[in-house]
């Protein structure tokens, strides 16, 4: 796919400006706080739907407006299509496709797909579940629009159940301290009482059937995952290194088998009861998942060197570009934000190699001491400055 035009009013710190790209490769230059990321950023937005800076579309709208729109025309092999996003101070969004407002959001996914890779994404290796959680499902929502639906059914689930522990927490007669010292007495009781609340078991039933599509999505979007991104990062290290990637469910999910997981997570809640009566919150469920990466057996979060760790991160990406160029059919675009500056000359032209002409790609960069005579030569250049 490639994207033709990009047209960004009151988008962050831009007014009003029109991009034509010329090239398969744009090189956005220019100084710290000027708008190059914010450029890529509404890219990912209109792939995703969701930016990685931001939570709140009112820090989408230019300061001082109460409305920012984001436009696109893309060229796709079955035809060009026009895609739109209005932000609003209040929240509300609005999407659209070649100029029909669309009633569910969801439906503007899958129309686009990129790739982003930015110095923040360290944070997948380094940082918590949370992070490798998100990750993994960003990918799944451009591979299978759909689980962006499922995501969502099962976040509403979960806050619904949440909210029920937490009442029921506070309805109980009970005070906690002596539930503590009297453990044996009473949680029995509690365990029978929550068993009888025909409430918590519809929203139990609901959370497992959910949950286990959550779960087979995850486990067979890593099991594709897995062997490019140790053939991306064999090539990275020279074969020096050895790569796993491993799911961690927090159910079970030895099979993709549905119903098997929909079991396991109904017999793990069961077990889990009981803290999950103390805790007032669900501890069992896909939103506790974790992806383990190790090289040579170790893991890399804890044990992986900075270098490692990039590497990993490098292969991932370029793992994801294969993936969703052979499950899309077409390949996606690649936003490189702040990353040659960061890596090897060794990485960095496994990076550019690949790249090469076949995925369309915006880059930024401070400098152009990074790219050689060619890669300037077959580039499009655009200097921005205060949003322009
Ligand atoms: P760097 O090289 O440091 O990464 P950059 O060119 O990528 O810089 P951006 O992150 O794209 O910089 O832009 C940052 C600028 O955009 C900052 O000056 C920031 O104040 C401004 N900015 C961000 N959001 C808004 C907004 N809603 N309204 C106006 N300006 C904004
Ligand atoms: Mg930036």
């Amino acid at each position: 796919m490639y994207l033709k035009t990009l047209h960004l009013r009151q988008f962050r710190n831009y007014r009003e400006q029109f991009v034509e790209f010329s090239a398969p490769k744009t090189i956005l230059l220019g100084d710290n706080a000027q708008g190059k990321s914010n450029l890529l950023e509404s890219v990912e937005l209109l792939a995703t739907l969701h930016s990685h800076r931001s939570l709140r579309d009112r820090e989408l709208v230019l300061e001082g407006e109460q409305v920012g729109q984001i436009a696109a025309a893309l060229q796709r092999e079955t035809g060009c299509i026009d895609l739109a996003m209005t932000f609003r101070h209040n929240g509300r969004r609005t999407v659209s496709l070649n100029g029909e407002t669309l009633r569910r959001q969801l439906d503007f996914l899958g129309v686009m797909n990129a790739v982003q890779f930015s110095s923040l994404d360290l944070d997948l290796v380094r940082g918590g579940p949370g992070e490798r959680r998100s990750w993994l499902d960003t990918l799944l929502i451009q591979l299978e629009p759909v689980y962006a639906y499922i995501l969502q059914q099962y976040n509403t689930v979960l806050r619904q159940r949440n909210a029920l522990l937490k009442r029921q927490r506070g309805e109980a007669a009970t005070p906690e301290s002596q539930v503590r010292d009297a453990a044996s007495v009473y949680l029995p009781d509690v365990a029978s009482s929550l068993e009888a609340s025909t409430e918590l078991s519809i929203w139990n039933a609901q959370l497992a059937a959910i949950g286990s599509r959550v779960i087979r999505r995850r486990a067979r979007v890593l099991q594709r995952l897995a062997p490019l991104a140790q053939t991306w990062h064999e090539a990275i290290s020279a074969r020096t290194e050895t790569l796993e990637i491993r799911y961690a469910p927090n159910v079970a999910a030895q099979q993709d088998d549905s119903e098997a997981i929909q079991q396991s997570f109904l017999e793990k809640m069961q077990q889990r009861s009981i803290a999950e009566w103390h805790q007032g919150t669900t501890l069992v469920g896909p939103h506790r998942d974790e992806v383990e990466f190790t090289i040579n057996q170790t893991p890399a979060r804890q044990y992986g060197s900075q270098g490692q760790q990039r590497t990993l991160v490098l292969a991932l990406k370029l793992a994801e570009l294969k993936l969703i160029e052979s499950v899309v059919g077409e390949p996606p675009l690649l936003l490189l934000d702040d990353v040659l500056a960061e890596l090897d000359l060794n990485r960095q032209n496994k990076l550019l190699e690949t790249i090469q002409d076949r995925f369309q790609t915006l880059i930024t960069t401070t400098h152009l001491g990074s790219f050689d005579a060619q890669w300037l030569k077959s580039s499009q250049i655009l200097t921005v400055e205060a949003g322009q």
